[in-house]
């Protein structure tokens, strides 16, 4: 499923367990990448980065399709996605599960609008 996806691009995941999505920005790594680098978009907000239960909180293994995000700037995906300006990478179509209350409100104080990728329920 990820035959599309030129390997030149940073951050793709490295294999095809354990992936997950970022429930902010719906990018795609494994966990083990979420928990080493944070998420490319997010990490200032959500600090994953040696913080497991950050990543399991933060992101979901319950996503649909895979799009490769090459040139963000320009892009058509990233504009139908609305993830203009992201880190290129991976990212997932639909992304089942929602942050923490917790952590949306935390996003909120800083002008974060999070909108959830869940498209099974709205
Ligand atoms: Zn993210």
């Amino acid at each position: 499923m990820a035959q599309h996806i030129p390997a030149s691009v940073e951050s793709v995941p490295k294999d095809l367990r354990n992936l997950r999505a970022c429930l902010l920005c719906s990018m795609v790594k494994t966990i083990e990448q979420f928990e080493f680098d944070g998420c490319d978009n997010c990490e200032e907000y959500l600090g994953m980065k040696n913080n497991r239960d950050m990543v399991y909180d933060c992101t979901s293994s319950n996503f649909d399709g895979f799009i490769g995000l090459m040139g963000p700037e320009d892009s058509w995906v990233a504009k139908w996605q609305r993830i203009s300006r992201m880190s290129k990478g991976v990212y997932a179509v639909s992304v089942s599960g929602k942050l923490p209350s917790g952590i949306i409100r935390e996003l909120k104080s800083q002008g974060i609008a999070y909108k959830s990728r869940d498209t099974s329920t709205n």
